[in-house]
């Protein structure tokens, strides 16, 4: 446990500085894994992953007459629709009635301050881009904080989700003067998995893998610490690694520290395009903590049919704990779309914890530890089953294709 703590410590450290994919913060946090699976005994390597994202370089402004507005309180870039861009110009209201000619549009900030029935706010952009508008803001809800992402798109103008209730107070103010400047960079940057692998006597490789990077903290004062996404997933298998090297496990463990998942999964696809080892199955391991205790787990599909989730399923239920048959978009879903049995574990975030994600808000000080210390033990326990089965069977690179397959049946027969 101490270990544990010292760990999620670090990765939600300033030093670390939210993880994102390219930055300092980020290559210290693979440095500091790599380290630590050396320590264990893995074969350790950074593995290079070009890594695309939209990363905001500074912090954005936007300012209409006099006013100026306060960046992820008031309002927040779209990376995934958005460009970056400086714009001075003058605000155009847009409301759902009004009769606008297409010319009235042209280098315009255009504000729609309250979303129409069917408003798709994809097409939406397409169509100011076409009108030539300068940027688009458009009304966004009440959050405490908007999210943050790094999805990067291939957006021509800027785009801004806005505080509701300051877009109807701008809607007093159509023809204002107004500046905005996006310093978003769209740009892929070269980044790193963390790999160590522990070799037994098998051509069975069992991957533990999850996401380190994140989104990064803001040059302002706003952290984004990233504690259940996914400093705890990272934590869990770390803490996992060293109980297990401890063992002598007859099969092949690799344990992969992913890059870029916030991005596009690019960590995971890179892995999967160049494994040290040819992977026989991967447990994915993507946000846990957000509550007391350890009641229920996502196994990563919608659906049983793969072995390995059929596996976790029969372990969780041993413990009483609830598995749930949800699919995540995280890492998981790229071992899964290969055919690769996956068990893509990780609490699902409903309520409060949900709109924690990708906020501030998601720190340290909100995760229960002792959550992930219970998710250490059932990864343990997962692990340790497995080496049973293989145990119980022909371990000669023939028996791979079928000891895969048959991953889940022995066991639940055997209970
Ligand atoms: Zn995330």
């Amino acid at each position: 446990m101490h270990r544990l703590i010292h760990d999620v410590k670090f990765l939600t450290s300033p030093q670390a500085a939210g993880r994102l994919a390219g930055t300092e913060g980020a290559y210290r946090t693979a440095h500091y894994l790599k380290a630590e699976l050396d320590s264990l005994g893995f074969d350790s390597m950074l593995q290079p992953v070009d890594v695309p994202a939209a990363r905001l370089i500074s912090t954005p402004r936007l300012i209409v007459g006099t006013q100026a507005f306060s960046p992820r309180h008031d309002f927040a870039e779209l990376t995934a629709l958005s460009a970056g861009g400086y714009v001075k110009g003058q605000l155009l209201v847009v409301r759902e009635d009004d009769l606008l000619r297409s010319e009235d549009f042209k280098s315009k900030v255009v504000l729609i301050p309250k979303r129409p029935q069917r408003f798709n706010l994809a097409e939406t952009v397409n169509t100011a881009v076409e009108l030539g508008a300068a940027a688009l803001l458009v009304e966004h809800g009440e959050p405490q904080w908007f999210h943050k992402t790094v999805y990067s798109g291939n957006g021509k103008i800027p785009v801004l989700r806005v505080r509701t209730s300051i877009a109807e107070e701008l809607t007093q103010q159509s023809g204002a003067q107004i500046e905005l400047d996006l310093p978003l960079e769209r740009a892929t940057r070269p980044c790193n998995n963390v790999i160590g692998l522990l070799r037994g006597d098998s051509d069975f490789t069992l991957a533990l893998t999850a996401h380190y990077d994140h989104l990064g903290d803001d040059s302002d004062d706003a952290r984004f610490p990233g504690a259940f996404d996914n400093a705890s997933g990272v934590a869990t298998i770390l803490q996992t690694a060293r109980e297990l090297a401890k063992e002598k496990l007859s099969f092949n463990l690799l344990v992969a520290f992913l890059t870029g998942e916030e991005s596009g999964l690019w960590g995971a696809k890179q892995l999967i395009a160049h494994p040290p080892a040819p992977i026989s199955a991967v447990i994915n391991l993507d946000g846990i903590g957000s509550e007391s205790k350890l009641n229920a787990m996502r196994l990563g599909h919608r659906q049983r049919g793969d072995p390995l989730a059929e596996f976790g399923e029969s372990i969780l239920s041993k413990r009483s704990i609830q598995a749930q048959w949800i699919s995540g978009s995280d890492d998981s879903s790229a071992f899964i779309s290969k055919g690769i049995p996956t068990l893509g574990l990780g609490q699902q975030p409903t309520g409060q914890a949900r709109s924690v994600m990708h906020t501030p808000l998601d720190t340290f000080e909100s995760l229960h530890l002792e959550t992930i210390h219970q998710g250490v033990e059932v990864l343990v326990e997962i692990v340790k089953s497995i080496q049973n089965v293989i145990a119980r069977r022909r371990t000669s690179a023939e028996a791979i294709s079928t000891l895969t397959q048959e991953i889940a049946s022995p066991l639940r027969g055997s209970q």
